[in-house]
């Protein structure tokens, strides 16, 4: 089935100059960018966008840095692109992204951060809806 996800370049990988290399991956991957935009996203968006991490340890960490500077947001359209998306991007923690998704082959050696992960993706349905809707 034909999906769209919300998928952000998140600061850690702008200021590293990862914009082309992961924009790249995606569209070699035969993924349609449908929209795109650099911003810095305001704090309320932010804690719309991760509210269903609010009370974790992370959750301030996560939103300073996510609106530590600009991102690069897209709707990108392909097959099954919610899943295939996620398993193009990795596991969470950079640590354990294997090689070939792009957490696991542009991390940071030594990873120092589980946060600064370079690259967000929805992982539902249902969250590529609402996440579009918000950014879009
Ligand atoms: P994902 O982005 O892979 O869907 P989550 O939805 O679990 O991961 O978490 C959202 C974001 O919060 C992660 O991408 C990462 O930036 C940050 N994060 C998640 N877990 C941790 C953690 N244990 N420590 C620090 N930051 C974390
Ligand atoms: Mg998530």
């Amino acid at each position: 089935m034909i999906e769209q996800s919300l998928v952000i370049i998140k600061p850690d990988a702008v200021r590293r100059k990862l914009i082309g290399m992961i924009l790249n991956r995606f569209e070699t991957e035969g993924l349609l960018i449908k929209k795109l935009k650099m911003i810095q996203i305001p704090r309320e968006l932010a804690e719309k966008h991760y509210a269903e991490h609010e009370g974790k340890d992370f959750y301030p960490n996560l939103i300073k840095f996510i609106t530590s500077g600009n991102v690069v947001v897209m709707i990108l359209e392909g097959e099954n692109a919610i899943s295939f998306i996620r398993e193009l991007v990795g596991a969470t923690n950079p640590a354990e992204a294997e090689k070939g998704t792009i957490r696991g082959d542009f991390k940071e050696q030594p990873v120092k951060s589980v946060t600064e992960n370079m690259v967000h993706a929805s992982d539902s349905k249902s969250s590529a809806r609402r996440e579009i809707e918000l950014f879009f």
